[in-house]
């Protein structure tokens, strides 16, 4: 997979990119990544890649000729031989669609990713409407730029990489990834301060282990996330634990 990124402050990924999982993942040459500075393509020699809003008004907007420029010359250095898929140009907006996992788990699948990070007051319109193929927002507030929600996105990405992570199945039981939230996780000591680890994941006894996890999992999302449950298939069975934990709250 490839990833490039158009961005004002490409400093701001020099960390992210080369760290933990998206570091090794690069290491391993599962995903290359790369920064591209639009104001290289602002075609003036003061670099100017905004200007004030048509109609007034404050804040300035960025420019639509050197991101396409941008975002052209990165398509047309694109290997026609070995990419086979079109590659996806996705602007960060906080207007844009809300991002979540199944989002992430369907652009693992593609081969070349484009990540437009936006600053200042927004786009010009014409940049979202005849040149990307996605918008995503990362929540209902407003950061000053696109690099965090890039980052934030591309880390849910590439983690989903075969061969990324040391344990391919954490991210099979990862909450959402499963449609509920995920069980709670102990570890050693079996006792910490007085407070024991339930009895079951000391058993041994896989069946019962699973089954714990199962409700627990269903506990944690009725508490936290009930809307989850309106749309997950329950079997019989998790309709049985799910009335015994409505009963017990
Ligand atoms: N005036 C814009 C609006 O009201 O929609 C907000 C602009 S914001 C200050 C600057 C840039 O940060 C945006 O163009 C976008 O790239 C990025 N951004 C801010 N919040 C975001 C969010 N929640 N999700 C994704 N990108 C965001």
């Amino acid at each position: 997979m490839k990833i490039d990124i158009l961005t004002l402050f490409p400093e701001m990924f020099t960390g992210v990119l080369s760290s933990s999982i998206l570091g090794k993942a690069a290491d391993k040459q599962l995903v290359s990544f790369r920064t591209v500075n639009f104001r290289d393509y602002s075609g003036n020699k003061h670099g100017q890649v905004d200007d004030t809003p048509y109609g007034g008004g404050g804040g300035m907007v960025l420019k639509p000729d050197p991101i396409f420029r941008a975002v052209e010359d990165l398509l047309s250095s694109e290997d026609k031989e070995t990419t086979t898929k079109p590659s996806r140009v996705i602007l960060l907006c906080p207007q844009g669609k809300p991002y979540e996992q199944k989002d992430a788990e369907e652009l693992a699948k593609e081969d070349h990713l484009i990540f437009i990070c936006g600053h200042y007051e927004g786009y010009d319109e014409r940049i979202r409407q005849h040149l990307v193929t996605d918008e995503y927002s990362i929540g209902d507030y407003v950061l000053t730029g696109g690099e965090l929600p890039a980052m934030v996105m591309i880390d849910s990405i590439v983690r989903l990489q075969k061969g990324a992570l040391g344990n391919e199945s954490s991210a099979v039981t990862d909450s959402y990834s499963t449609g509920l939230l995920e069980y709670p996780h102990y570890t050693r000591p079996p006792e910490f301060r007085q407070w024991k680890v339930p009895d079951v994941l000391l058993s041994g006894h896989h069946g019962n282990i699973s089954k714990w996890r199962v409700k627990e999992s269903l506990r944690r999302t009725l508490q936290r996330r009930p809307d989850l449950l309106e749309k997950y298939p329950l079997t019989d069975e998790m309709k049985k634990m799910l009335k015994e934990l409505q009963e017990e709250l």
